[in-house]
């Protein structure tokens, strides 16, 4: 599994995320927010989704993000929501730069 050797906060509020093999990721603040697992975003148990993508403010940010074990990081939000693990597994399949954006378009 690929570990993030450095995990910024963009100007934007998104983040950017350097792994070790060198893929340089691009995560848009919406999307990635969009994207929380956690038990208040969606349901544990049927997958359904409880957060919805227009209740999502167009100015969200991630005001700082902290390492959990070495599996994941934890995002603090600027709507005040931080109870969500984003895994490296998923961070990796959340990818918006160029080069993933393009391989999904194909
Ligand atoms: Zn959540
Ligand atoms: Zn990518």
């Amino acid at each position: 599994m690929s570990q993030p050797r450095k995990v910024e906060i963009r100007s934007d509020g998104g983040l950017s995320i350097l792994w070790d093999d060198g893929h340089q990721a691009a995560y848009t603040p919406a999307h990635l927010r969009l994207a929380c697992k956690c038990a208040l975003c969606e349901d544990e148990w049927s997958g359904e989704r409880r957060l919805d993508a227009s209740s999502i403010a167009s100015d969200i940010r991630a005001l700082s993000v902290k390492p959990v074990g070495r599996y994941g990081i934890q995002v603090n939000w600027s709507d005040g929501h931080s109870t969500g693990i984003y895994t490296f597994d998923r961070l990796r399949a959340l990818c918006e730069c160029e080069t993933c954006l393009k391989t999904a378009r194909e």
